[in-house]
């Protein structure tokens, strides 16, 4: 696949980059995601991504756009309230860059109709508002070796991290990677969502640009993974830090035993 004149135009201030270059925008154009919401995480996402050329993008939601949430989520307009969230995603971002084949998936993910929704992308970004969609988004991955760019925001505070228990590298347990829960094993015994917490709007634009930023890393191979680290970032101090993301001998996922 040679790049068009065209394309070497919108891809010039990545092709300049010696970590992307020419084989790694083509990278990026032959690559499948798929992103489970296209909320407040999903959107700022999807619009980087197929702003950086990323070649399929599959939307998966099942919501109408609400009024409360233009608040966040920058992939809609006022005009789009009532109508669903991932037609108007799919016409916005592909307005945005034709050479972005975007599904809109009709559908809330659930482990029967995850094959399904997933089809064969194999960077998986989970951006969806309950945990039990996150430990089934992390059950599929681990099981059929997917990448997962997982990111979650709550009132002012939001992390990021990359899931790759599934490798085969694994196999080998010095190289052994954690799964989503490995960081958390059971479902909470109450579950708040920013529906009944709050979130403040341009966090979720930070954390879905940086869920973003690490797709592209993972497509293309450029700096090192975030996999078996969790980046927290507090927007009230201002502070981020990382944390190492053990491995859980016993984690009801990932775990042989
Ligand atoms: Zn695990």
């Amino acid at each position: 696949m040679n790049l068009s004149p065209e394309q070497i135009q919108r891809y010039a201030r990545h092709i300049m980059l010696k970590e992307i270059g020419g084989p790694g925008q083509q990278k990026l154009l032959g690559a499948k995601v798929a992103m489970i919401g296209a909320g407040g995480l999903g959107g700022p996402a999807a619009l980087y991504l197929a702003a950086a050329g990323v070649g399929s993008i599959r939307l998966i939601d099942d919501d109408d756009v609400s009024l409360s949430n233009l608040q966040r989520q920058i992939l809609f307009s006022s005009e789009e309230v009532g109508l669903s969230k991932v037609q108007c995603g799919e016409k916005r971002l592909t307005s945005l860059n034709p050479d972005c084949k975007v599904s809109a998936v009709n559908h809330r993910f659930a482990p029967e109709n995850a094959a399904e929704c997933i089809g064969d992308a194999d960077f998986i970004l989970d951006g969806s508002d309950s945990f039990q969609t996150r430990f089934d988004v992390n059950q599929f991955c681990h099981e059929n070796n997917r990448t997962l760019i997982s990111g979650a925001v709550g009132r002012w505070t939001g992390q990021v991290s990359v899931f790759k228990s599934g490798r085969p590298k694994n196999e080998d347990a010095q190289d052994k990677l954690p799964c989503y829960r490995c960081l958390t094993p059971q479902l909470p015994e109450t579950e708040v969502s920013c529906a009944e917490i709050g979130v403040i709007g341009p966090l979720t634009g930070i954390i879905g640009a940086r869920m973003a930023m690490e797709t592209v890393k993972e497509i293309t191979n450029a700096g090192q993974s975030m996999a078996g680290r969790l980046w927290i970032y507090d927007a009230l101090s201002g502070d981020s830090r990382n944390i190492k993301l053990p491995v859980d001998p016993a984690c009801p996922c990932c775990s042989s035993n």
